[in-house]
């Protein structure tokens, strides 16, 4: 029996998890869960779980928990999660946090050395080099969730070897191309929140799916690629694949191109990274190949979708800028969600402040927040301007 801290609960991805969970009373139980909105589900959830531990936003949220009759302890604010993120009882911490909140406690559970399910990819991003290093020296044991990097997991013969030792020449991302994939560069400036959020097929949280339709959500996982599979940029190639049957490829040196398939469904590789190296069900119906329509390849567009060349030019140049262009872009997703900017002001935003930010070195946690937060106030500059302008 393993313990289990889900970080992000109420979310798209914790949702996943739970399903998954709940199919293996006998192997996991439901230590801790986190949420930072729609209380009214994680009381849900603490009925439906009974775990230990809660941890939420405030005091105010805590109160009013245990008000609704909640008899479990309850955390709050970081301090709440960094502590749920390295206690004894859960041996497994399922990373589901979305953006930068997700950093400082996921990077504590890999300094506890826990299992790690990363589908907080932004963590990754932002602080790859220190994290990976912290992978290492703490043997905590981390594994994607991300699709198309469990995908490549999936393929790998010597998970954990170097590329060269495995034999294999590139690792493949495939892409959705999400919901404007065939949009003109007219059509795009009008898109609103509503038709970004609607992915043809992904079923999401609101971040991520204006990510995946703006091509940052590929842009920010080539740099997952790298950390993870101590890739170099050019061995990653993007592809866009509008079925999502294909989650990703690896293509070895002797011709061979492995790929994994699957419905486009998160419980399948949140039981994958649950289980490995076991394997275990995660309630989601094979794919009947017989009635799948054909698999579609083309090159993505980058002069109508300038995010992925943004995040290639961030991480060619190292130090804090992956930070940077990690935080210029939540504030501008944000910003879009709200409607208070329009969706081609996204890369317009993140270009600006990867080139006003100074870049400078990242030795520790500090320097990576450091960046986070002069990023911010950058990008928030730039939004105003935009708005007078
Ligand atoms: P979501 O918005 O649906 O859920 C986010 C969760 O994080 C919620 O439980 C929310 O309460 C919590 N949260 C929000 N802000 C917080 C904060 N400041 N501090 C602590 N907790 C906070 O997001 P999602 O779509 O489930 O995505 C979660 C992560 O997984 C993201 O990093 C995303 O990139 C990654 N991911 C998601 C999918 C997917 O299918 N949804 C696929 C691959 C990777
Ligand atoms: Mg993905």
């Amino acid at each position: 029996m393993q313990g289990v801290c889900l970080l992000g609960a109420t979310g798209s991805i914790g949702r996943s998890s739970l399903e998954v969970l709940a199919l293996h009373p006998d192997r996991y139980r439901i230590h801790t869960l986190t949420a930072w909105q729609r209380m009214d589900e994680l009381l849900a959830l603490y009925q439906r779980f009974q775990p230990s531990l809660l941890v939420v936003a405030d005091a105010g949220q805590r109160d009013a928990l245990l008000r609704a009759g909640v008899r479990c302890e309850v955390l709050y604010g970081a301090a709440g999660l960094e502590a749920a993120a390295v206690a004894a009882d859960s041996a497994i911490v399922i990373a589901a946090i979305v953006g930068a909140a997700g950093l400082v406690p996921t990077m504590a559970a890999v300094r506890a050395g826990k299992k790690v399910l990363l589908a907080n990819k932004e963590s990754l991003v932002m602080a790859g080099t220190l994290f990976m290093q912290a992978v290492q020296s703490s043997g905590a044991r981390l594994l994607p969730v991300d699709s198309e990097h469990n995908a490549i997991f999936q393929c790998l013969e010597k998970p954990g070897a170097g590329l060269a030792e495995q034999g294999i020449v590139k690792l493949v991302l495939t892409a959705s191309g999400g919901p404007f994939r065939s949009f003109s560069r007219e059509q795009l400036q009008a898109v609103t929140p509503a038709q970004a959020v609607r992915h043809p097929r992904w079923s999401m949280g609101p971040k991520i799916s204006v990510d995946s339709a703006s091509l940052m959500n590929k842009g920010l996982e080539l740099i997952e690629a790298c950390h993870l599979f101590g890739a170099r940029a050019d061995q990653v190639e993007v592809v866009v694949h509008p079925q999502s049957i294909v989650h990703s490829l690896v293509q070895y040196q002797d011709g061979s191109l492995l790929a994994q398939l699957g419905r486009p469904d998160m419980r399948t590789p949140i039981a994958h990274a649950l289980a490995w190296p076991e394997r275990l069900s995660a309630g989601v119906e094979p794919l009947d190949l017989l009635s799948m329509a054909a698999l579609e390849f083309e090159a993505p567009d980058e002069s109508r979708f300038p995010c992925l060349s943004l995040a290639r030019q961030a991480y060619a140049a190292g130090g804090n800028a992956c930070a940077v262009l990690n935080a210029a872009n939540e504030v501008a997703v944000a910003a879009f969600l709200q409607n208070e900017t329009s969706f081609m002001a996204i890369p317009a935003i993140i270009a600006e402040v990867l080139q006003r930010v100074p870049q400078s070195p990242v030795d520790q946690l500090e320097d990576v927040l450091l960046a986070d937060a002069q990023a911010r106030r950058c990008a928030r500059e730039c939004l105003a301007a935009l708005q007078e302008g």
